[in-house]
């Protein structure tokens, strides 16, 4: 996954919208989605400006000439097809859109819709779904509030990156509308009782899409685990802390996190994304040395600098017109875990990964404050509310709230690229 000719900043695309400078999708991104055609079936699109790239119409009138397994898997209804092909073929699909959309070649307006206009669905069947814990200001936020006596980091968390097993059946796709869930809730003072949530919280997390399978007993080496992915979306992992609070020991999360998890749809390539690998945050002096399996090759920058930032409207803002409020803004290269380690450990027992499983990073918070991502380390548990424009407060997220995710990648020497947003509005319990 090196950076090549699709990257070059000079390209231009002959659609107009993408070339603007501060759209999310300039023709270096080329992120792919699922769009819903007039028959309301899903079609694989690629977003270009403020348009989709009906890529199997490109394949159809050969506007866009591939191989007979690429062209088939790129004539799908998801995307896991192709993303199971690997990255010689991910790569060759890039080639060959990049030169289908560059200004040289001739306009192609019939393959385009307005994203405006389009509906989009998840961009794969999700078999599997794994959330981490990869965060060390998250986990230390956390460790801090719920075991002020201790050491904020438990044992384990230094040695491997800490995950947990989550259910890719409530994984929405951005725009879905959010029901508060309702949960075994446990007070201070008495028995538990089953109400709906009242600490109803968002993570600010990125979910990587496995693309090259492993077979079942053969570990994916940390050499070789970058390019089993094949790329990155927003993801917002809903969290219920009352119930969270009550269930979660000992086995971890369970109905805290089941009710929902919402992706932004278009799926931003490893490859879109090489010019923003890092080296991530150094290890600290007195950290263990990690073992072979999970330390990666010198040099390989692992981590990914994508900046994403949270933003919260009540529905009163919404209604009087009010911006958004911006809550918080982190980036992904602080991650003390990466992808490639999730990978790893992840398969270290011999667990088979499958294309379109999807592996969430964990809440994304900064060393600053501004750059928590979750409302339970914003608001401090609820101590330190937060003041919104329409004159409330906030603890955590009310009914009628809308909170959105946007995330994008700028270096010198590259073209901004974005990954548009990934929101979802809260509805009462009913
Ligand atoms: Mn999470």
């Amino acid at each position: 996954m090196s950076i090549d000719a699709t990257h070059d900043p000079g390209l231009r695309s002959w659609v107009d919208s993408a070339n603007t400078g501060e759209t999310d999708f300039p023709i270096q991104n080329l992120p792919f989605g699922i769009f819903v055609d007039a028959s309301g079936r899903g079609r694989i699109g690629v977003a270009i400006g403020e348009y989709v790239l009906d890529v199997a119409a490109a394949i159809e009138t050969e506007a866009l000439l591939l191989q007979g397994d690429l062209a088939c898997a790129l004539s799908a209804e998801s995307l896991n097809s192709f993303m199971s092909l690997g990255a010689a073929s991910w790569r060759d699909a890039r080639t060959a859109i990049s030169d289908l959309l560059r200004e040289e070649a001739p306009r192609q307006d019939r393959l385009l819709r307005r994203m405006a206009e389009t509906t989009m669905l998840l961009p794969a069947s999700i078999g599997d779904y794994t959330d981490f814990y990869a965060s060390r200001h998250h986990a230390t936020n956390v460790g801090r509030m719920f075991r002020p006596d201790g050491d904020p980091l438990l044992p384990n968390w230094l040695h491997l990156p800490v995950g947990y097993h989550g259910r890719a059946s409530s994984i929405v796709v951005s725009g879905t509308d959010i029901k508060r869930p309702h949960g075994q809730l446990k007070p201070d003072d008495g028995p538990p009782v089953y109400a709906p949530c009242r600490l109803l919280d968002y993570e600010l997390e990125f979910g990587a899409f496995i693309g090259s399978a492993n077979a079942m007993g053969s570990p994916v080496g940390i050499g070789q685990a970058m390019d089993h992915i094949f790329g990155l979306v927003i993801l917002n992992d809903w969290s219920a802390r009352d119930i969270q609070k009550w269930e979660y020991q000992p086995l971890g999360p369970f109905n805290a996190k089941n009710f929902a998890s919402t992706i932004s749809p278009w799926v931003v390539t490893m490859q879109a994304l090489a010019p923003y690998r890092s080296n991530g945050p150094a290890r600290q002096a007195d950290d263990p040395a990690l073992l072979d399996y999970l330390t990666p090759a010198t040099g390989s920058s692992d981590a990914i600098d994508v900046i994403a930032e949270v933003h919260l409207s009540s529905a009163v803002m919404r209604e009087a017109g009010t911006a958004a409020m911006r809550l918080s803004r982190g980036t992904l290269a602080d991650l003390s875990w990466s992808f490639s380690q999730m990978l790893a450990h992840h398969t270290s027992t011999g667990c088979p990964m499958n294309a379109g499983d999807l592996i969430g990073s964990g809440t994304v918070s900064g060393p600053e404050k501004t750059a928590r991502g979750c409302m339970l380390e914003l608001s401090w548990r609820g101590t330190e509310p937060i003041d919104l424009p329409d004159g409330t407060q906030r603890r955590f997220l009310q009914d009628g709230d809308e909170l959105t995710i946007s995330a994008f990648c700028e270096r010198d020497g590259a073209t901004r690229i974005g990954f548009g947003g990934c929101s979802g509005v809260i509805l009462p319990a009913g």
